[in-house]
């Protein structure tokens, strides 16, 4: 990609498509596990669609200029060479990327639930009642760029493999869509495991969708359980 417009233009498009692939797929599971769960929300579903088209671009702008830095300018530290750092760097790296983005996610979403900001920028989030599979990046853009920001900025600082980078970004968006979509598509011996206690799953984040107050975080339920904020686990 020899220009920063033409990068940026095609990573909108990336994350779209990836958006309407995999929201797409979970929202065919979802008719098909529980037919009729999202029966009388085509208006939300609409609406839901439209806001995440436009948090596509605000995620594809950022990301297109750093993949133009890395590949065209060599600014980050973003590493194709699997020896170029030791192997052991490489899980290390990937818990380390969603630990920092699970941290900068819980106290920013936090931030998002005072009643100002609520009210400006997060309600849109919280107006999917109940959430769909369709609800992963429906943000207000200003929500949409505060989220975004995080992990353009971090390849600056912490090096990671290019395949890593790739799973991170697998994560994010299968979880943002998984954990929204209505149902609990990991087993119970699973959620409910010594593992499960720590980790973010739909029926986990359900319990914010019910609550609001609690159950802030992205990935892990760290912050969560530190800060007293866990509220355990709904039924969805
Ligand atoms: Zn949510
Ligand atoms: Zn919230």
């Amino acid at each position: 990609m020899d220009s920063v417009l033409a990068s940026a233009i095609a990573m909108t498009v990336i994350v779209a498509v990836r958006y309407l692939i995999t929201s797409g797929m979970f929202a065919w599971a979802t008719h098909k596990v529980r037919p009729g769960h999202y029966t009388g929300l085509d208006r939300q579903i609409r609406s839901e669609i439209t806001w995440s088209l436009a948090t596509a671009a605000i995620y594809g702008v950022p990301a297109g200029a750093v993949a133009w830095g890395w590949q065209q300018r060599g600014w980050t530290k973003i590493y194709a060479d699997p020896q170029a750092y030791p192997l052991w760097w490489m899980p290390v790296s990937l818990l380390l990327y969603l630990f920092i983005h699970d941290t900068w996610f819980y106290w920013t979403h936090r931030w998002m639930h005072r009643p100002a900001v609520f009210r400006r920028v997060h309600a849109i989030h919280h107006a999917s009642r109940p959430p769909t599979a369709w609800a992963a990046m429906n943000f207000h853009p200003i929500e949409a760029a505060i989220v975004s920001l995080l992990i353009p900025a971090l390849v600056f600082v912490i090096p990671i493999h290019v395949g890593m980078l790739g799973l991170v970004l697998l994560v994010m968006t299968v979880m943002g869509v998984t954990n929204h979509m209505g149902w609990e598509m990991f087993p119970a011996w699973l959620v409910h495991s010594r593992a499960g206690n720590w980790l973010i799953t739909a029926s986990h984040h359900h319990r914010h969708h019910e609550l609001y107050r609690c159950n802030y975080g992205l990935y892990f339920r760290f912050w969560d359980r530190m800060c007293g904020t866990d509220k355990g686990l709904s039924a969805p």
